[in-house]
C-alpha cells in the first residue's frame, strides 16, 4: 500500500537505504496503521501517499541530521504511533529502540506491530518528565528523538536527561522553529546542551521541516 519507489527515493535522499525486507516491513506497518486505526485514534493521515510522506519519510529524514552509529540506542519521546522510533528501526534494525508515550493504548499497537514485523523494540508506558531522572532511564541513550510531541523548551526539558554525555537529542519540528529555539535558549543550557545545527527543507510537498540536533556536552 505504500509507494515503495517514492519511499527508497525519499529515504535516499536522507542518506538512508532501505532493502526489500525494509520496503515490505513498511507496507505491513501501513496496513497495520490504517487497520488499528479504525480502533483507536492514532493518526489523521490514513491515505498511502500520506503515510509513506508525511509518516515514514518524514520520520526517516531524521537521518540527514546525524551519524547513527551500528547498535546505538534510542529513545523516542511521545512515539505515538510509532514516529519516528518504529520507522528508524524499520530502515536500521541494529538500533537499539525505545519508544515512550504516556498513554498505554498506543503502546500496546507498537507492540502488536513490532511482533508482525519481527522486529525487537522497548515500549515503556509513562510520562518523560517523571522517568527522565531515574537511575535506569538518565544518562543512557546515545540520542533522544521526538517528533510532535511539546514546543522545544518543554520537549529540552524532558529529553536531554536521557542523553548520554557526547550524545543528542534531535527534535523534528515544521515551520516556527526559530522562536522555539529563542524560547528553549536557558533549558537547553542549564541542562549541558548546545544546538550544534538546524537542518530546514521541504518535505516533498509536504511543508517546511526543521531538525534540530542539541548536542549534551555536559
Ligand atoms: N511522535 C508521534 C508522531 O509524530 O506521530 C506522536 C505525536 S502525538 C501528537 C504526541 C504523543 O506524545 C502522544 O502519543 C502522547 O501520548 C505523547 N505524550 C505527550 N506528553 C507526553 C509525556 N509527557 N511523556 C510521554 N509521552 C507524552
Amino acid at each position: 500500500m505504500t509507494d515503495k519507489q517514492k519511499l527508497l527515493e525519499l529515504a535516499d535522499s536522507f542518506g538512508v537505504a532501505l532493502d526489500d525486507t525494509a520496503l515490505d516491513r513498511f507496507d505491513i506497518y501501513a496496513e497495520q496503521l490504517v487497520d488499528w486505526n479504525e480502533k483507536i485514534n492514532l493518526t489523521a493521515i490514513t491515505d498511502p501517499e500520506g503515510i509513506t510522506i508525511k509518516h515514514f519519510a518524514d520520520s526517516l529524514s531524521i537521518f540527514s541530521a546525524a551519524e547513527f552509529s551500528r547498535g546505538a540506542s534510542v529513545i523516542d519521546v511521545g512515539t505515538g504511533a510509532g514516529f519516528p522510533g518504529l520507522a528508524m528501526k524499520i530502515a536500521r534494525p541494529d538500533l537499539e529502540v525505545t519508544l515512550l508515550d504516556s498513554t498505554r493504548k498506543k503502546l500496546n499497537v507498537i507492540d502488536d506491530i513490532a511482533g508482525k514485523l519481527g522486529l525487537e523494540v522497548t515500549t515503556v508506558h509513562a510520562r518523560a518528565e517523571e522517568i527522565n531522572k531515574k537511575e535506569t532511564f538518565a544518562g543512557q541513550f546515545d540520542f533522544a528523538v521526538a517528533r510532535a510531541v511539546a514546543e522545544l523548551k518543554k520537549l529540552s526539558g524532558w529529553c536531554l536527561p536521557f542523553v548520554k554525555k557526547g550524545g543528542a537529542f534531535i527534535a523534528m519540528k515544521g515551520a516556527k522553529a526559530e522562536d522555539e529555539l529563542k524560547a528553549a535558549e536557558g533549558v537547553v543550557r542549564k541542562l549541558g546542551g548546545t544546538v550544534e545545527k538546524v537542518l530546514s527543507f521541504d518535505l516533498a510537498d509536504a511543508g517546511e521541516r526543521n531538525i534540530i540536533l542539541i548536542r549534551k556536552s555536559k
